[in-house]
């Protein structure tokens, strides 16, 4: 009994002292996560950039074996390229394992190119010394602007290996993988010689020793990284958890999930030989700490993963979200007390579609490895990137653009979606009937433009299709850029080599390919592309947000310590944002504004902040580092105004900045040292979006700009391009919104001004007062040479009408396009231009554009935002 009662007060203490280690990972780590620097300087060792099939790069890379930062010998880099490797059987005549790999993915190419480089050569060893024979490795890519999202990426890649067929309508048995193994795998961790990913008879860490651990784990719970298990474990537990969003949390979700099935097998290991710590969660018995209390890791030497390949490349910044980490802790907590949400938020609750599923074979017959590329979006919602319409302007093969000039070449324009409806379906098929007759190689025709030499393969094969390029083919497509219209805002970006990824980002940002977007081909360069639509006054490039967050002290008595952020949140779950604290900055350095800059102390995770372009070396004592600059007015010509003050003190970490919303920073020990002002920039844009909402009683009506059709109870129910009244050409009509306070009406203009009765309301007189807004559409449709439009609602215009809903008599409602046919007493507004307009209205050099002002603003933006465009941008 006495020791039944021990051993039940041990297993209290160590599940208190294993939550107190816990959380004290957890500050750890969120300490870190203060850093903005998270952008690493690319430092290849010379080896990996070496041409292998070079002799003398070979002998460099040996040469360089011993050298820090050089990769092993027997690494990729060094292997000669003549050594073929073939997929023998096994020497004992065992065929070999097949271990399926997921590698959660977004925004890492560089990353996959040298993982793939480097399975070669680890695959090789894998067969040679170990048990697996076949790899399926899945690189799961989350389609889409919201927060990366580890688990559900994984389970995606996981339900189309295993042909789980109720996760999505692409799904099909067929291709599903007969395999013993699964493994989720970072990208940025590569297995060394010894790791066996073929063994996996109970849910297994592989990665037991990573190098940015000290060759540890970072704790005894530790269930991230690579972890492999069967099909049926992972079925057992229900896969990852679907709503672990941002960074964290979804891997310590997953120990709980293997804690609550029983299959823990590991020992304290590589706990065991910390003696301090075991004394501290054990009361100094090692070996309680064997029994299960961890997931199985395999025997020293085996399980050892390297970050230094990867760290060293470049990679995109880690985006992290303070609350959302927040709201992970608190599912995660809820799991540690048994709750059994997991059996219903996993791979069973899973629904998402494939948006491209393109796969690799190159390297299959030597290495015995097939790629699996996967794109997919999250929920049920069909979603076919190929509908997204492409329009190619006449003179784009000879590189001619405008009206005159144009009219020199033959030919009109060409509108057509990037890809028919069905085909998806029809090459879904094929690829079945294709992988059926083990010929997996996809051909080239059938692949979406992802990249931007594909996109100009397809614009010039279009155009030669509708015979409208010159004698010598489409010379206009080879360096040609495309703009990427966000009809939703009316908003584009200029597709180039420089950011090659942008047209991923673009159509992932899109909730409906069909409606949201257009893309426009020009042989035109961005800087062309640039003159052209600022002189047609259709051009922006704005500031950016910038906030500061304030600690939420754990420790009691501890210094409020504050920090810079890029966006309007604070990206660490243990800061907030100080009230008001967000404004208005530059990334880049223009007239007008000075340079403030803020440096980190890595050691403290405080910063200081100075004005001028750079940081001290040292400050009170303590090393500072560049964190960023940004650029401000020095007064605030009305906008808000900040200070900043700074504060010296014998305390290592009570020495820092403050910047705070108000005109004077000195106080608490503070030295107020200056003040700048928030960017204020409104350019006056030739173009708007107009929306038209309704509310729940379908007798109200809402014009409006922006995301306002759909506040305060109206739901929007379209919009359209229009010009700003100032801007309007002459064929434009002028319009204005009134608004009798709970329902607004659209208003013809007589010469530019408004006035009159109200449109919904006969017995009403307009007055000034009642005028929201004011916007120009042309009501005179252009004549444009077209060649060929695919299907030809791409031409048609959509009309905005005034009516009666039929159960709303005697109310008057505003309704666009089809709705228009089931209101009664309906009067016609006006049309709103169509795609093929919005596409014509792209300016040109030397002249207005064809029918004035362009239909949509081209932005550059100066910093990199999570979607397409930033949050807030141009309000
Ligand atoms: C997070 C985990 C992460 C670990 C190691 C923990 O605080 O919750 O998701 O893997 O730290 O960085």
């Amino acid at each position: 009994m006495a020791s039944l009662v021990r051993v039940l007060m041990m297993l209290l203490v160590a599940g208190c002292a294993l939550s107190v280690f816990f959380q004290l990972t957890q500050t750890r780590h969120l300490a870190t996560t203060w850093s903005t620097h998270d952008l690493l300087l690319l430092k290849f060792p010379a080896a990996v950039k070496a041409n292998p099939n070079n002799k003398n790069n070979n002998k460099k890379n040996n040469n360089n074996k011993n050298k820090k930062n050089a990769v092993p010998s027997e690494s990729p880099a060094s292997e000669p390229k003549s050594a073929k490797f073939s997929p023998a059987p096994r020497k004992d005549g065992h065929k070999g394992k097949t271990v399926v790999v997921i590698i959660p993915f977004r925004d890492r190419d560089l990353h996959l190119t040298l993982f793939k480089k480097y399975w070669r050569w680890f695959a090789r060893h894998g067969r040679e010394n170990l048990t697996v024979q076949r790899w399926e490795v899945f690189v799961s890519e989350q389609f889409d602007s919201t927060p990366f999202n580890r688990g559900w990426v994984f389970n995606v890649a996981f339900a189309v290996a295993s042909g789980q067929l109720n996760a999505s309508p692409e799904v099909t048995g067929a291709a599903g993988i007969d395999f013993d193994c699964a493994a989720i795998q970072d990208i940025d961790y590569l297995p060394e010689k010894g790791v066996d990913y073929g063994e996996c008879e109970v849910p297994i860490q592989l990665s037991s020793e990573i190098d940015r651990y000290d060759w540890k784990t970072p704790y005894l719970k530790f269930a991230g990284a690579v972890v492999g298990m069967s099909l049926t474990h992972w079925r057992q537990i229900n896969g990852f958890a679907n709503n672990y969003v941002g960074w964290g949390g979804e891997d310590d979700d997953l120990f709980q999930r293997l804690r609550l099935n029983n299959l823990l097998y590991g020992d304290c290991y590589p706990w065991c030989e910390d003696p301090g710590l075991l004394a501290f969660l054990f009361g100094g018995d090692p070996n309680i700490g064997k029994l299960g209390l961890s997931i199985k890791r395999p025997k020293i030497g085996s399980g050892r993963f390297s970050g230094k390949l990867m760290h060293g490349a470049n990679h995109t910044k880690r985006i992290t979200d303070g609350k959302a980490y927040d709201a992970n802790v608190v599912q995660m907590k809820a799991m540690e007390r048994g709750d059994s949400r997991w059996k219903t938020d996993g791979l069973s609750s899973l629904a998402f579609r494939i948006v491209d599923h393109a796969v690799d074979t190159t390297d299959r017959e030597e290495f015995g490895i097939t790629y699996h590329h996967i794109r997919a979006k999250q929920g049920k919602d069909p979603f076919d990137v190929r509908l997204v319409p492409m329009a190619i302007p006449p003179g784009f093969c000879a590189g001619k653009l405008g009206r005159a000039e144009a009219s020199s070449v033959p030919g009109g324009w060409v509108v057509r979606r990037l890809g028919s409806p069905g085909q998806q379906q029809q090459q879904r098929q094929q690829r079945q009937q294709q992988q059926e007759q083990g010929e997996q190689q996809q051909q080239e025709e059938e692949r979406f433009p992802w990249e931007l030499k594909d996109l100009r393969l397809r614009a010039a094969s279009w155009a030669l299709a509708a015979d409208v390029g010159t004698a010598s083919g489409c010379p206009g497509a080879e360096s040609a850029t495309f703009l990427l219209i966000d009809r939703r805002r009316q908003l584009a970006k200029v597709f180039t080599d420089e950011d090659p990824r942008l047209l991923l980002i673009f159509l992932g940002s899109m909730q409906n390919p069909l409606l949201d977007g257009l893309i426009v081909a020009d042989p035109r360069s961005k800087a062309d592309l640039r003159r052209a639509f600022k002189n047609a006054h259709a051009f922006a490039d704005p500031p950016t947000e910038y906030s500061v967050c304030t600690s939420i002290s754990r420790e009691e008595g501890g210094p409020q310590k504050y920090r810079i952020y890029q966006g309007s949140a604070c990206a660490a779950g243990d800061s907030e944002l100080v009230r008001g604290g967000v404004w208005k900055a530059y990334a880049r350095d223009r007239p007008g504004v000075e340079a403030v800059t803020f440096c980190d102390n890595e050691k403290h995770g405080v910063q200081k902040v100075v004005y001028g372009a750079s940081c001290p070396k040292e400050w009170a004592n303590l090393e500072w580092v560049f964190g960023d600059t940004f650029y401000v007015p020095k007064h605030a010509p009305g906008g808000k105004v900040f200070c900043v003050g700074s504060r010296e003190r014998y305390q290592e970490d009570m020495s820092f900045s403050r910047l705070l919303p108000t005109a004077d920073c000195s106080g608490d020990g503070f030295r107020h040292e200056f003040n700048f002002g928030s960017v204020v920039d409104t350019p006056a844009l030739a173009s708007m979006v107009v929306c038209i909402g309704r509310d729940g009683s379908g007798r109200r009506s809402r014009v409006s700009t922006g995301k306002q059709c759909s506040q305060d109870g109206f739901m929007e129910k379209g919009h359209f391009a229009a010009r700003r009244a100032a801007e309007a050409s002459s064929s434009d009509t002028i319009f204005c919104v009134t608004s009798d306070g709970s329902s607004d009406v659209i208003q013809e203009s007589a010469g530019g001004k408004c006035g009159g009765l109200r449109t919904d309301n006969m017995l009403q007189k307009i007055s000034s007062r009642d005028i929201t807004m004011t916007f120009a559409v042309p009501t005179v449709a252009p004549e444009l040479a077209v060649s060929q439009a695919e299907p030809e609602e791409l031409m048609t215009r959509t009309q905005v009408c005034l009516g009666s809903p039929p159960n709303a008599e005697g109310a008057k409602i505003l309704a666009l396009g089809s709705e228009c046919s089931r209101l009664k007493d309906t009067k016609l507004l006006f049309q709103v231009p169509s795609l093929l307009e919005i596409a014509a209205s792209t300016p040109y050099a030397n002249e207005e554009g064809i029918s004035g002002p362009p239909l949509f603003v081209l932005v550059e933006e100066e910093v990199k935002c999570f979607g397409f465009l930033c949050p807030n941008i141009l309000q």
